[in-house]
């Protein structure tokens, strides 16, 4: 019984691995290395490069190694790019998504985990937002994840699968032991930013908005450690094996900090003062967004152990100082 695991050379999904393999699980990596990087995968697990919506490539995988479970990472994940390209977001996270599940039904894959996206809620109406609120994305990112999720929930319907959809709050922070981070040299995300720019790597950074309708007029969200997400899905792949029903479920940490709190954070921790200039607004942020997380606790078991924003902005920073002297290096 082997797990594959699409996008596992990636941040979320080498994480994921690590989880598996310390649990003596059978992975096997599937990631194009759009964004990934192939060191990322140890070699305990199998790493096969392609595309999660080449049929033939992924039918293939699947019956060799009579794949159990999928957890489904590989996708486009930056909302403003998602607003400028959206017909390239529904093609790789919502066509390639359907053709991957169109080979696990028919090899009778049992079992799907699939990340979903805080975004699928757009702008809630009231925090924490829970799983049952309504589900209003306001940007193509959100509704190409949005639009997964109802077809899992077709397929799961029709078809011999079972699946937990886990909606992600905001992924930060590193491998508590260093071993792998978010290694994308363009990332855009918030904190990846802060200690890049901690480091001198950029000259300076930009706060997107200070006139929202929050306590100091910037973004609030809910930053979750990605380790801490990767035991999310240790738990939903023993909830799945372990006969449970089809799930949906938060992760994060029911806590919000603004973007200014975030920066305050990272200059603390790092020790470095930077410049932050403040600009307009980005096109699709909500103005606000926090996990309401009791379903994950309750059904899944998950207790948080890295709810910390000063331990996940030393994570990052250690591992973008790591990236740093590789690059110095070679
Ligand atoms: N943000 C910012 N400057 C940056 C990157 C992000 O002000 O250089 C803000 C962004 O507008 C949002 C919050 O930080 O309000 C989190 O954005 P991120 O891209 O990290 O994640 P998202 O919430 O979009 O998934």
């Amino acid at each position: 019984m082997t797990v594959l695991v699409t996008g596992g050379a990636g941040y979320i999904g080498s994480h994921m691995v690590l989880e598996l393999l310390e649990a003596g699980e059978k992975v096997v990596v599937l990631d194009n290395l759009s964004t990934g990087r192939r060191s990322a995968v140890p070699n305990e697990a199998e790493l096969v490069v392609g595309d999660f919506g080449d049929q033939p490539l992924v039918s293939g995988l699947i019956a060799r190694n009579k794949i159990e479970a999928i957890i489904h990472f590989a996708a486009k994940i930056v909302v403003p790019e998602s607003v400028v390209d959206p017909l390239g977001y529904y093609l790789n996270n919502t066509a390639s998504a359907r053709a991957l599940l169109d080979c696990a039904v028919k090899h009778k894959v049992k079992h799907f985990i699939f990340s979903s996206t805080a975004a699928v809620y757009g702008e809630p109406e009231k925090n924490p937002v829970s799983e049952d609120e309504s589900l209003k994305p306001v940007s193509p990112y959100g509704r190409s994840k949005l639009m997964v999720e109802w077809m899992l929930q077709d397929t799961a319907f029709a078809h011999d699968l079972r699946y937990v959809v886990l909606r992600y709050f905001n992924v930060a922070g590193a491998d508590p032991k260093g071993r792998t981070g978010q290694s994308f040299p363009n990332a855009t995300h918030l904190i990846k930013v802060a200690v890049q720019t901690a480091l001198g790597m950029r000259p300076g950074m930009e706060v997107f908005g200070t006139d929202y309708p929050t306590p100091d007029g910037s973004c609030l969200r809910d930053y979750i450690q990605v380790t801490d997400l990767a035991r999310a899905h240790m738990a939903a792949l023993n909830h799945l094996r372990d006969g449970g029903e089809n799930l949906t479920c938060n992760c994060g940490y029911e806590r919000g900090y603004s973007v200014l709190e975030v920066l305050e954070t990272v200059k603390r921790v790092t020790g470095v003062d930077f410049d932050v200039k403040i600009s307009g607004r980005r096109p699709g942020d909500p103005a606000a967004i926090v996990a309401a997380n009791q379903r994950a606790r309750e059904i899944l078991g998950w207790e948080p152990v890295h709810d910390d924003l000063d331990e996940i902005v030393r994570q990052a920073y250690e591992w973008e100082k790591k990236l740093l002297a590789e690059k110095t290096a070679g």
